[in-house]
């Protein structure tokens, strides 16, 4: 390898970005190989571009891109991808959850042949309770879906140029990272380390935001809750078509009998019920298609001292 890229979002960080700097330095000096530290500036409120700026004159190594506004870590991800020249490049966060000790092992992985080497981390350090809904999604997440998640495998990794490429290609503009990751294939190599937990600030995700990406997760790589909604209804018609029937005996043989107040409400409120949740997911496939189709930029760039990367 002649050039390692590190790329690292951030989105007010400015407590952390010399931090992350000097560490990564230490483990890349000890490389046999250039680098260029790649800061997205994700839309930050805070100093965080100052003091990327700070670096930027200082070294030549580092390289930066600054968003117009909050795009989000998936697309301030995409941007860093789009502009680096490694031949392979290492995603990381900026507030040392990713240990940069690991980078030398990673580099290895890339030497020994693999296209993606992932560093992915224990859960130690970790609510209990995030943990125990952590696993439980992973669980109902590859049940459902088509391409394979995995618990602690997340953005830190090791990507070649050819995935660096590969994942450039996929132009989608609802980007759920860790399932393109697994959606472009290539060899994959899985290195471990002990859950760190976050040196300064807070972290970005709410409960809420949790809550969406784990949507996107489930929705974005596959068709199945269509099918699921179809079997429902399948299953229900069904089942009423048979309830119907039995009454409809019953009714021959033995007359009308008290009105079934209980059965009617019954009936509908179930009705009722999974129409809207089938309704509720062709709304969420929809609006996905009307994001696709409206073909916007995934970011767009305010100031940056890298040019696109072109082939
Ligand atoms: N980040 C970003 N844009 C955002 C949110 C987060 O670039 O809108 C960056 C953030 O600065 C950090 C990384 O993504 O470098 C991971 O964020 P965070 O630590 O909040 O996530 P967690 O580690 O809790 O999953
Ligand atoms: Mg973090």
């Amino acid at each position: 390898m002649k050039l390692l890229s590190i790329i690292i979002p951030a989105y007010n960080e400015e407590a952390n970005i010399v931090n992350i700097h000097n560490r990564l330095i230490a483990e890349l000096e000890e490389l046999p190989c250039h680098y260029e530290i790649m800061f997205v500036n994700d839309g930050s409120r805070d100093q965080t571009l100052g003091e990327i700026l700070k670096l930027a004159r200082e070294h030549d190594y580092v390289k930066y891109i600054s968003l117009t506004r909050n795009f989000g870590k998936e697309s301030a991800i995409l941007a860093g991808l789009n502009r680096v020249h490694g031949d392979a490049a290492i995603l990381m966060d900026s507030d040392l959850q990713h240990p940069p000790e690991m980078i030398c092992e990673m580099v290895q992985g890339f030497e020994e042949g693999f296209h993606q080497v992932v560093a992915k981390r224990s859960r130690t350090g970790e609510s209990k309770m995030r943990s125990v809904l952590s696993s439980l999604y992973y669980k109902i997440v590859n049940a459902v879906t088509d391409v394979d998640f995995v618990d602690g495998e997340g953005d830190f990794r090791l990507l070649s140029r050819k995935a660096i490429n590969s994942i450039l290609r996929l132009s989608e503009s609802n980007r759920f990272s860790k399932g393109l990751f697994s959606w472009i294939g290539l060899s994959k190599k899985i290195l471990t380390y002990e859950n760190v937990v976050r040196v300064d600030g807070e972290s970005k995700w709410s409960f809420a935001s949790l809550v969406n990406y784990g949507i996107d997760g489930i929705i974005s790589f596959n068709m199945k809750p269509l099918r699921i909604c179809f079997y429902t209804g399948f299953i229900v018609l069904f089942l009423s078509l048979l309830y119907v029937a039995i009454t409809f005996y019953h009714i021959l043989r033995d007359g009308v009998g008290a009105p079934g107040y209980f059965t009617t409400i019954t009936a509908v409120l179930m009705l009722g019920g999974i129409q809207l949740i089938s309704l509720g997911v062709i709304g969420e496939y929809v609006g996905r298609i009307y994001n696709e189709s409206k073909k916007r930029p995934n970011f767009l760039v305010d100031i940056s001292n890298a040019d696109e990367f072109d082939e």
